[in-house]
């Protein structure tokens, strides 16, 4: 029987006492009837990361490593990976084994099942990240309001995809990739897991406040014109209650003796539709930056060093 070939994808951002352990975690849960093959993408670490991938690399065969030129960023490192990837599926997970390795051979299962996509979704009961479990609550309620393709909240990084479904991926070039919405988007046969996040093993989050605050902006408006909708009915509905006051003042003017003062109310409504208007520029401000950038065609990524041959 032919062997079956995994790809285990992981994106590595200054990472460097993640690597081994990760790697030796992987090796430990893969069920033996697999042969896996590692990428590791070092997304411009400024720590001793490459150093350690061309140290776990030597005198192994399955370890291969891609390193960009600079930092471009989780989903985009991510990508990598996956186009990179010749296996019969790709499996991806973070390097800080926050992804439990033992959750492997049930992804693996319903691969065989005949899932094309195998996706985990974080149990967040219990782990004590207060900010983190109600910002990630609350962006999935605005990302599934918004948009027409529903992500599952929880949804993480940490998938199987089948062979078919990673070349179809590469295919995407767009920019502000958001993998969970196009994954979700693809459609294919798609089956869900519940796992206990792992707590960070070593180094710090790689995701700061602003990251998160780009990550859910790619995320809502990569998937949705409806922003832009709302800001027009909001800007109907204001004009229009504005257009009746200014008929109701126009009548109080002429048949009513309350001449009035007014300045609070003018003053009032002008900065409430200025503000309204500064909004709804904003939004369309978002959407249009979006379209400049993506109207460039770069690349998601630049490769510096890898020891993989690529053809693509
Ligand atoms: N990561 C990356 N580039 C970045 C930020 C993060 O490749 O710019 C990687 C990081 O090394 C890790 C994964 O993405 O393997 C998830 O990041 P992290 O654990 O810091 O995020 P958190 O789990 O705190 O959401
Ligand atoms: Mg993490």
């Amino acid at each position: 029987m032919v062997r079956k070939k995994v790809s285990v994808v992981v994106p590595c951002f200054n990472e460097e006492l993640n690597i081994e352990v990760l790697y030796l975690g992987v090796k430990e849960h893969l069920p033996e009837q697999y042969d896996a093959k590692f990428i590791f993408v070092d997304d411009g670490s400024t720590d001793g990361t490459l150093a350690q991938l061309k140290k776990l690399k030597k005198n192994r065969d399955d370890v291969f490593f891609i390193s960009f030129s600079r930092n471009f960023g989780h989903q985009n490192a991510l990508k990598a990976g996956i186009d990179y990837s010749t296996g019969d599926c790709v499996i991806s997970m973070d390097a800080d084994l926050q992804h439990p390795p033992k959750m492997i051979p049930l992804l693996l299962e319903a691969w065989e099942d005949g899932y094309d996509v195998v996706y985990t979704v974080r149990n967040d009961k219990g782990n004590g990240a207060f900010f983190k479990n109600l910002s990630s609550k609350m962006f999935y309620r605005l990302v599934n309001m918004l948009s027409t393709t529903r992500i599952e909240p929880g949804a993480a990084d940490f998938r199987l995809i089948s062979k078919q479904v990673a070349q179809q991926l590469s295919k995407i070039t767009e920019n502000y990739l958001f993998i969970r919405g196009l994954i979700a988007w693809m459609g294919f046969s798609q089956k869900s897991i519940e796992y206990e996040p792992g707590k960070r093993f070593s180094g710090k989050t790689k995701y700061s406040f602003r990251k998160m605050l780009r990550f859910a902006a790619a995320g809502i408006t990569s998937f949705s014109v409806k922003p832009l909708r709302i800001s027009l009915i909001a800007g109907f509905v204001i004009a229009l209650a504005a257009m009746s006051y200014g008929f109701y003042a126009i009548y109080a003017a002429l048949f009513t003796k309350l001449a009035l003062p007014g300045w609070g109310s003018l003053i009032a409504s002008v900065l409430f539709i200025g503000g309204i208007q500064l909004m709804v520029i904003g939004v369309i401000g978002e959407y249009l930056g979006k379209m400049f950038i993506e109207s460039k065609r770069r690349p998601n990524y630049i490769v510096k060093e890898t020891n993989i041959e690529h053809d693509k």
